[in-house]
């Protein structure tokens, strides 16, 4: 473990304040984030969530934890009023597309997945479905139901929420109160089976023309969203766990039903830090598929949608991410991302030009106090913006080495390599996308222009400037000189 572990303070929103981390298990934490519901393509808004978690993951690696990453798929039982009514999510895009839903399933799961990874986040270490556990979620209602906490009706299962709150404070995570809750939650039609309305589904009894369904004690049906995590989450990392994130709009009824079946079935509240990353917003309102008011990430590196000026490579988008406290909602704007873009740059020459300056006796900055500062950032709540500032405070500094008016001993060059590279790629998970690809098309880009300085001798103008065309389309830049071409 790094000293520096020892520091780490996380907003526990159930607290509602930092609170110092100290996992349950020495070295090791459990971490859990509530994953899509895989029935569409993921927008901007849900990476967010999932890239600002990514950045907790890594640091967590960084300080020397040994952490069990899990992030679920949802693809069943997410109902289409995010509650009790409606039809599945999946299986409503599955009856409209006319395929299976595992069809849908699939098809979207690839997606996510092809979208962290252009997003570099690193994957989880489990990663559950909910149709995977359909068991364990019948082991988790009956233990429920054992301890008093729900009730059978009509082939479904319910959450007895008044009863719970009669030990156990329901709303405490969202801040709500029970009182409150149940004068502004009308009876929909419908819903006769629940006792109160305020009661949420374990387990529905599913219609014959439902598609997807098993038989389970209380006969044929499908689990409730709430419990899938819970389940879940029990599975692999116990009943009681560190750390549980996900978007703020999941804190309620999501997070505040986990924590009433966690408590339900076993007694003990499941986690002991709650995290919940704030929203996305495009022109001020909440990015969201439903309201039409979303970009696609594939839509935005290409930069074919309506609301942006240009298109935006993966890591800008990701550093423009980094520079909003996960915490704080930001807005997506051409303007903003054009600035991202500028600053992204600069950093990422200035990691370059690190590799070879120039070294002398002394150092003309603190330097080790400038990289306890990067720590400090970070471990006050994973504070990414101010660890981006005080990386500009590196740039500087770096650029000032570079042009002689600074300088850097050989003991700091070298910790400011390693600090450099763990706080921008390791951590930030920014990754010079273009140096890597730079090395992978050398030996493509010296065959092709030993072809073009074949055509050029022979006079040939029409293929070589075809092929200077060719590469520029492609964003390849050749400079030609008296020594030869060259490319960027
Ligand atoms: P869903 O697939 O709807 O269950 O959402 C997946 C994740 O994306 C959840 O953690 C949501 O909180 C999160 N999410 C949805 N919309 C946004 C948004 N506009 N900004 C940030 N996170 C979001
Ligand atoms: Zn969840």
């Amino acid at each position: 473990m790094r000293a520096e572990a020892s520091q780490l303070k996380i907003y526990d929103s159930l607290a509602g304040e930092k609170r110092n981390f100290t996992p349950l298990k020495e070295g090791f934490v459990g971490f859990y984030v509530c994953g899509p519901t895989v029935y569409s393509n993921v927008h901007l808004g849900n990476c967010r969530t999932f890239i600002s978690f990514d950045m907790v993951y890594r640091y967590l690696i960084h300080l020397g934890y040994k952490v069990r990453y899990v992030r679920n798929i949802t693809d069943v039982g997410h109902l289409v009023d995010d509650a009790d009514q409606g039809e599945d999510k999946i299986a409503k895009k599955a009856r409209l597309e006319q395929l299976e839903p595992m069809e849908i399933v699939q098809q979207y799961s690839l997606d996510f997945h092809h979208v962290m990874s252009q997003f570099n986040a690193i994957p989880p270490n489990i990663e559950p479905t909910a149709t995977g556990h359909i068991i364990e979620q019948i082991q988790m209602i009956q233990a429920i139901l054992d301890n008093g906490f729900a009730y059978e009706s009509n082939g479904s299962v319910y959450f007895d929420v008044e009863k719970y709150n009669e030990s156990h404070p329901y709303g405490e995570l969202s801040g709500r109160k029970i009182e409150d809750l149940i004068s502004n939650t009308r009876t929909l039609d419908g819903q006769e089976e629940k006792r109160a309305p305020l009661d949420f589904a374990l387990w529905k009894n599913a219609a014959p023309e439902h598609i997807m369904k098993w038989p389970s004690p209380w006969g044929v049906g499908f689990p409730g969203w709430h419990l899938e995590c819970s389940a879940m989450s029990t599975k692999y990392l116990g009943e009681e766990f560190d750390i549980h994130g996900g978007g703020m709009d999941l804190k309620f009824p999501h997070h505040e039903c986990e924590i009433a079946q966690g408590t339900a079935s076993n007694g003990k509240s499941p986690v002991k830090y709650w995290m919940h990353g704030n929203m996305l917003t495009l022109n001020g309102q909440k990015m969201s598929k439903s309201t039409g008011n979303s970009i696609l990430p594939k839509e935005l590196f290409t930069g074919d949608n309506k609301f942006m000026e240009k298109a935006f490579s993966p890591m800008v988008v990701r550093f423009f991410m980094m520079q909003a406290h996960y915490r704080s909602t930001l807005d997506f704007t051409s303007e903003a991302l054009m600035a991202a873009e500028k600053g992204y740059d600069k950093l990422m020459e200035a990691v370059k030009t690190l590799q070879d300056l120039k070294v002398t006796n002394e150092s003309s900055m603190d330097v080790p106090a400038l990289i306890g500062q990067f720590y400090k950032a970070m471990n006050d709540d994973f504070n990414a913006p101010v660890l981006v500032a005080q990386l500009f405070e590196a740039v500087k500094f770096i650029n000032g080495v570079r042009d002689g008016k600074q300088t850097i001993s050989k003991d700091d060059l070298a910790s400011l390599q390693t600090a450099m590279h763990d706080f921008v790629v390791e951590i930030l998970g920014l990754e010079n996308a273009e140096q890597g690809g730079e090395e992978k098309l050398a030996p493509v880009m010296d065959l092709v222009l030993d072809l073009r300085q074949q055509a050029r001798a022979n006079k040939d103008w029409d293929t070589s400037d075809k092929i200077r065309d060719g590469l520029a389309a492609a964003g390849i830049t050749v400079k030609d000189s008296k020594e030869g071409s060259t490319w960027s």
